[in-house]
């Protein structure tokens, strides 16, 4: 018989990527929303690639009654929670809507998943690691007091189901993501920011299709090779296969301890200035772009150790950052109807 999964957040960018992949694992999946941060578009792009309707739920998981019903109307094997709210700025200047938001619901699933049995994956971040000492970063390495509401969700979140798990005999993974770019290769699912884009590559695709005018580096004075900040960018659909991975691992009990945490990265360091020279030679275009003043909060450098995950998961990236680059702009311009 096959398990079935419960995604909160499943019409987001990483839910409608991760809900396409363990639907193609064979998992059956449910996928709850309140579509406060999205539209249809994903889920009607997951349902195209799948060539089926999924069972859509739209509700918040701050409502205790509504996800303790979805538990009880639903044998769910394991729950994946992304419903959160995820803008580092808005979360300083808003702080309560995000502690109440992101803390309230994972509480509520952690209270039935309790109640039902159901295995809890956690999806964390890198964020944790803040600027870290040594790179690239393990499971082990320290995590640093956090910058930002939304970072402190991150630690916080991670707690609480540590000690769940200590404490009622549940199963859980974290998995700490670090920076999720791409879209899926048929671009009917992708990256959607609202207003004006935080995050790197949909500024930079939003760049090349003529959305916004010009790309802001910020900062080329850090003390990295081209003085610009390195990261790991780990592409949608690798980093959704991680999920499918650590899922089967919950469901089959062939976890070694009752609580696990990954790191889901590539492993490489890679500079902004390098990402947007790769997306300029593979795409064969030029981005319009400009060095500006550092952005406040921004860690120098981090990377992932991934070994773990691969050692334990059975998990690696396989698609290169020219690949990732080239699916985002495809999803730009599917987007854009060209
Ligand atoms: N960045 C940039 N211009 C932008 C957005 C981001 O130069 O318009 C840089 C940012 O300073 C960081 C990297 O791109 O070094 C990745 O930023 P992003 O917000 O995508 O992810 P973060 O690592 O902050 O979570």
């Amino acid at each position: 018989m096959s398990k079935t999964v419960l995604v909160s957040g499943g019409a987001g960018f990483i839910g409608s990527h991760v809900t396409v992949e363990l639907s193609q694992a064979g998992y059956d999946v449910i996928i709850a929303d309140n579509m406060s941060n999205c539209d249809e578009t994903n889920y009607k792009g997951v349902c195209a690639i799948l060539g089926k309707q999924l069972p859509f739920i739209k509700m918040d998981f701050c409502d205790s009654a509504a996800t303790e019903k979805l538990f009880s109307e639903n044998k769910i094997d394991a729950v994946i929670h992304f419903a959160a709210f995820k803008a580092v700025g808005e979360s300083v200047a808003e702080p309560l809507m995000y502690y109440k938001n992101n803390l309230v619901s994972f509480l509520n699933i952690l209270q039935a998943s309790r109640e039902h049995g159901t295995n809890v994956l956690f999806s964390s971040s890198a964020t944790v690691y803040g600027e870290p000492d040594e790179t690239p970063v393990t499971e082990q390495s320290p995590r640093k007091p956090a910058t930002s509401p939304y970072g402190n969700t991150k630690q916080m979140c991670e707690d609480f189901l540590r000690d769940c798990v200590a404490a009622y005999g549940m199963h859980g993974i974290a998995l700490r993501y670090f920076n999720p770019i791409g879209a899926h290769p048929s671009a009917l699912i992708g990256e959607l920011p609202r207003g004006v884009p935080n995050n790197l590559v949909p500024f930079i695709t939003q760049t090349a299709i003529g959305k916004r005018e010009c790309l802001y580096i910020f900062g080329n004075d850090y003390p990295t090779p081209d003085g610009t900040c390195l990261r790991d960018y780990i592409d949608i659909v690798d980093l959704a296969k991680a999920h499918v991975c650590a899922v089967s691992r919950m469901i089959e009990g062939r976890m070694e301890e009752p609580y696990e945490i990954f790191n889901i990265g590539t492993g490489r360091p890679v500079s902004v200035l390098e990402l947007v020279n790769a997306f300029e030679k593979v795409n064969g275009l030029k981005l319009n772009y400009r060095f500006a003043p550092r952005r406040e909060g921004d860690v120098t450098a981090v990377w992932a150790d991934p070994s773990l995950a691969e050692r334990k998961l059975g998990w690696k990236a396989t698609r290169t950052v020219e690949q990732t680059l080239a699916a985002a702009w495809a999803w730009e311009k599917h987007l854009a109807g060209k």
